[in-house]
């Protein structure tokens, strides 16, 4: 049992209530015993006493979109739109292997961890021929470091010969693509409520995939009860792929494949036309919000406020660490704040609601919500505990905005269903020199460089 005290809670519960002096009490089964104002009550038994003084406490940040294998080939064309861009790192991530990708992974879901995540997903969708088994490389990477897992079975099968805008060679067959999906989902996919690792059906993007693999994927997640996930709606030079070979807009594609509910969330949602947006609320439909990775390339920036008014469920990502070299999640909801107000004022996001957007928004795009994303009598123990009382933060003492619009934060503990992953700004399983020498050598290996 943890009792955490002396600290501010942010909850992210439904009336977003928060605690300037507060406490948290994690019991034994890894689910949160209490939450409240003040001291906690008596308790029996073996206790860690946990002072958080200088301190808050949110649940722990969910992360909806990633490509971890990405963190090997960071720095690169820098200057480029995302076709610019995919075109330059497709040859390169043709070379991707298990031990890169088991590389990438540790270093990318170390950080991440550090930076106040407890669940991440990941969207891998490069499977060279040769490559060994990629997915288990980063489910393996995920135990290490003790993150909740949400890897995606990714897949292309759209290349350049077909249209497309992958080379030949880096993409697979459908109905090969398809059979690989399903078996992720037998080997690994846990439906329990406490799960650590849980499977999402992800054909890459329109450009990449044909609408054969997006309509039989839908139907295979919907036949295995898993999620769905994809890219949609990212850039201009999307909607014009999608305007010349289908005829519609991303959104209305999506529909005619039965890509839209409440089992799908896509990431990125950012050339979305009032009509788009509506047709995501009245499903459901999540969107993975990605400001940073938008920024990066050039893209645009989602319409959040929007979304939010549609009741779309809104979660934050980082992307791929080589779209956005930063990958930190905590400082995401800065991102997220300052993004939704370029586009609309500064009454159009507060920090509450980007707070929001990185938990419980996050948890309902992950299918989550029951169990995580907000502070709460019964919910799983995935909290972050962050220290505000530094030389960054020290005298903004609402602690939520000394969060969002502060500097990005050390993270003092982190817990994953009641276990510490991050302790006092460290890894507690992993040690970060080697993640990053791993990292190194797999970068240097990627780009041909011994
Ligand atoms: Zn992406």
């Amino acid at each position: 049992m943890i009792i955490i005290e002396n600290v501010a809670v942010a909850t992210v519960d439904a009336n977003d209530t928060y605690h300037d002096d507060g406490h948290v009490v994690v019991g034994d089964d890894g689910r949160i015993a209490a939450v409240g104002a003040g001291h906690a009550g008596r308790y029996q038994g073996s206790v860690r006493r946990v002072d958080g003084t200088g301190c808050l406490v949110t649940p722990g940040l969910v992360n909806t979109h990633h490509h971890l294998y990405q963190w090997v080939t960071r720095g690169l064309a820098l200057d480029e739109t995302l076709f610019g861009w995919l075109t330059t790192l497709y040859p390169i991530w043709g070379r991707l292997d298990a031990e890169i990708v088991g590389a990438a992974a540790g270093a990318g879901l170390g950080w991440l961890a550090l930076s106040g995540c407890t669940t991440s997903m990941d969207h891998h969708y490069v499977f060279p021929r040769d490559g060994g088994d990629v997915l288990e490389a980063e489910i393996e990477a995920a135990r290490l470091i003790g993150v909740r897992f949400h890897p995606t079975r990714g897949s292309m099968d759209l290349s350049q010969k077909d249209g497309g805008l992958p080379p030949d060679h880096v993409v697979e067959d459908t109905d090969a693509a398809l059979a690989a999906t399903e078996a992720a989902i037998d080997r690994w996919h846990d439906p329990s409520p406490d799960a650590m690792l849980q499977i999402a059906v992800a054909p890459c993007s329109p450009f990449s995939v044909t609408q054969k693999l997006m309509t039989e994927a839908a139907d295979l997640a919907r036949r295995r009860g898993v999620r769905l996930h994809t890219h949609l709606a990212e850039t201009d030079d999307e909607e014009e792929f999608c305007l010349e070979r289908f005829g519609c807009t991303p959104v209305d594609y999506a529909e005619r494949v039965g890509w839209l509910g409440d089992d799908v969330w896509l990431a990125h949602g950012v050339h979305l036309d009032d009509s788009a947006i509506t047709k995501l609320g009245a499903t459901g439909t999540g969107v993975a919000h990605c400001p940073s990775s938008n920024a990066r390339l050039g893209a645009g920036s989602a319409r959040v406020r929007e979304l939010l008014d549609h009741r779309v469920p809104v979660g934050l990502g980082v992307d791929g660490a080589a779209s956005q070299e930063v990958s930190h999640l905590g400082a995401e909801l800065r991102q997220a704040l300052y993004t939704a107000r370029q586009r609309g004022g500064p009454k159009s996001m507060n920090a509450a609601e980007a707070l929001r957007l990185g938990t419980i928004g996050g948890a309902r795009c992950l299918g989550r919500d029951n169990d995580l994303g907000s502070i709460e009598r019964g919910k799983l123990a995935d909290l972050v505990i962050w220290r505000l009382d530094g030389l960054g933060h020290e005298g903004i003492d609402d602690k939520r905005a000394a969060l969002v619009f502060g500097p990005p934060a050390a993270v003092e503990l982190s817990l994953v269903g009641g276990r510490p992953i991050v302790e006092r700004g460290e890894l507690v399983h992993a040690d970060a020199e080697s993640l990053t020498r791993q990292a190194r050598r797999a970068h240097r290996r990627i780009l041909g460089d011994r």
